[in-house]
């Protein structure tokens, strides 16, 4: 199982709830993933004020919320078929291996499937 060794639990397209910090019980999608960092950007978490420069799409420019990442240990992968927060199980299946909810067994969603 090496090949699992330095990825991160979490996905891009998972919905995911944050369990410490400031957004303690959210839930939100995870956006983006930075393995490198052990980050993820989750929508509508960690918000922060970035000051946007005028630019083309944006003329006026402003204060814009944007998200920030977080760090991949705040948050637990959410289940919406248990309705609870639970860990990735793996479970081999004649076309390979499939990532599926620890406690009910649900396929959990697979965005970057081939
Ligand atoms: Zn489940």
């Amino acid at each position: 199982m090496t090949t699992e060794k330095n990825k991160l639990n979490v996905r891009k397209g998972d919905t995911v709830m944050v369990i410490s910090g400031k957004d303690a019980g959210k839930k939100g999608k995870v956006l983006e993933v930075i393995p490198s960092k052990n980050r993820i950007v989750v929508e509508k978490t960690n918000i922060v004020k970035k000051h946007q420069k005028p630019t083309k799409s944006i003329p006026q420019g402003g204060i814009m919320d944007q998200e920030a990442p977080i760090n991949v240990s705040n948050v637990m992968l959410f289940c919406s078929e248990c309705n609870s927060v639970t860990r990735r199980s793996m479970k081999i299946t004649g076309e390979g291996k499939v990532r599926v909810c620890k406690k009910c067994g649900h396929n959990l969603p697979d965005k970057e499937k081939k």
